[in-house]
């Protein structure tokens, strides 16, 4: 049995790990290109949701390297989620693509099917098998610790890349990683090293939390790299959706003592109940982070996804009671990368202004322009 798996974001690491942990053979999917979601295009109906796309071009890739299963997960809820794994078998079938499919469905409403198919899956004595298991979520949560440093460098590093290069060995080490002691020395490392680059200390930099479904959050082809596009505006990333967080919040149901999400407190009364995919999360985060005084938000969103434009068409009234400036970006395989660029720099240079003005920095027209000094990404005063 080859094993393979949708590539979403880092999640490829974590799920090598836990994968070859219980004793499989592992074909990891290529890193999503254009070719990816051309494939998945290509076979998919027009109208599915981009995520389905992408993984269906994940499995076409990794068809091409020898794998003949895919281990993925299921849905349950008022969106497309619920038939997602029944759509990609049936597609495969008909384009001659034979795998086998063994789909998760979430554990707390089908907690004895998950049993099984874990206890179909394992090739190792079980205590083995819990350590891989560990030592991937011990990654995902340097993975994403990492991750949060290298978001609050990105605006204030004074050559742009420095960090992100450092953060891609990292990832490369952690793959190689064999045990707890390991992690910690490479979380160690390159904190040392993430520490030692050279910043601005006076750049005025803006924060603004990211809020949407999973796949156009985390995956950088989808979200067309995003966060280093706004990294590169001076604008420090914060979001509250990471893999470990949402293995904590949906397979361990809040366990662990890690921030998470926490909808039912959060989003009413914009939103009182759960609208299928991060819908409720999305609305709950924004809430969250206009209290943290975050300077704005920006949803992101595939095209026609149901939950996500359930939480846009209550983001109005966030955005008027919370008095905190929203931007909803739907993408899908159309996408261009000039239109998004665009966009950003026009929310962000808008962000500076509003910043500065309440800061009384905005040029009036006598004396000195304040607006000329450095400031990355404001175009006003040049
Ligand atoms: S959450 Fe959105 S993108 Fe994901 S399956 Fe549901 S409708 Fe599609």
């Amino acid at each position: 049995m080859k094993v393979t798996f949708p590539h979403m974001g880092h999640l490829w690491l974590i799920l090598k790990t836990a994968l070859e942990g219980i004793g499989l053979e592992v074909v990891v999917p290529p890193p999503c290109t254009r070719r990816t979601l051309e494939l998945g295009v290509r076979h998919a109906p027009e109208s599915a949701c981009l995520p389905l796309k992408v993984n269906l071009g994940n499995f076409l890739e990794a068809k091409e390297l020898g794998a003949d299963t895919i281990v993925m997960a299921g849905g349950v809820g008022p969106c497309r989620i619920g038939y997602y794994a029944q759509v990609q078998r049936e597609i495969l079938r008909d384009i001659g693509c034979d795998y086998e499919m063994v789909v998760f469905e979430p554990p707390d409403v089908h907690f004895s099917e998950v049993w099984d198919k874990v206890k179909y899956l394992n090739r190792r004595p079980w205590q083995e098998g819990v350590r891989g298991v560990i030592l991937a979520w011990q990654k995902a949560c340097a993975i994403d610790l990492l991750e949060q440093e290298l978001q609050r460098l990105r605006p204030r590093e004074v050559k742009p890349g420095q960090a992100d290069a450092v953060f891609q060995r990292a990832l490369r080490d952690l793959d190689a990683a064999g045990s707890r002691g390991d992690i910690k020395r490479i979380v160690k490392r390159v904190k040392g090293e993430m520490a030692k680059i050279p910043r601005y200390t006076d750049r005025q930099v803006v924060r603004l939390g990211i809020v949407g479904e999973i796949y156009t959050v985390l995956e950088p082809l989808v979200n067309l790299h995003i966060e280093r596009r706004l990294g590169a505006l001076g604008v420090e990333v914060v979001r509250g959706l990471f893999i470990s967080r949402w293995i904590n919040d949906n397979l361990f149901k809040g366990l662990l003592p890690l921030p998470g999400h926490n909808p039912e407190k959060t989003a009413p009364p914009y939103l009182n109940h759960f609208v299928g995919g991060h819908g409720w999360e999305s609305v709950g985060d924004t809430v969250t982070f206009a209290r943290e005084g975050c300077d704005g938000v920006i949803q992101l969103a595939p095209l026609t996804c149901m939950p996500e434009i359930v939480a846009h068409s209550v983001m109005a009234s966030v955005q008027e009671a919370k008095g905190i400036p929203i931007m909803t970006i739907y993408l899908d395989e159309q996408t261009g990368e000039s239109g998004l660029q665009t966009r950003l720099e026009a929310f962000i240079d808008m962000l500076l202004w509003q910043k500065r003005r309440q800061a009384g920095k905005v040029y009036n027209g006598r004396g000195r322009n304040p607006c000329q000094e450095t400031m990355p990404g404001c175009l006003r005063g040049q």
